[in-house]
């Protein structure tokens, strides 16, 4: 179901990511991801909003 290709491209990738993080899959372990700084940087981006979300900072001032 999913495309396990590099040569995937930006939009179709990002089409994919929710997709990969519904099933506990890491979006940062796909080969598009692996190969494709843009996209790493959007996945890092998501990350960062998602754990801001879920799990706030007990520490941060
Ligand atoms: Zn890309």
């Amino acid at each position: 179901m999913l495309i396990e290709s590099e040569t995937l491209d930006c939009v179709t990738f990002q089409r994919e990511v929710p997709g990969l993080v519904n099933t506990g899959a890491d979006p940062f372990r796909h080969p598009h991801a692996q190969s494709c700084a843009q996209c790493r940087g959007l996945l890092e981006d998501i990350e960062r909003i998602s754990q801001s979300a879920g799990h706030p900072p007990s520490h941060d001032e």
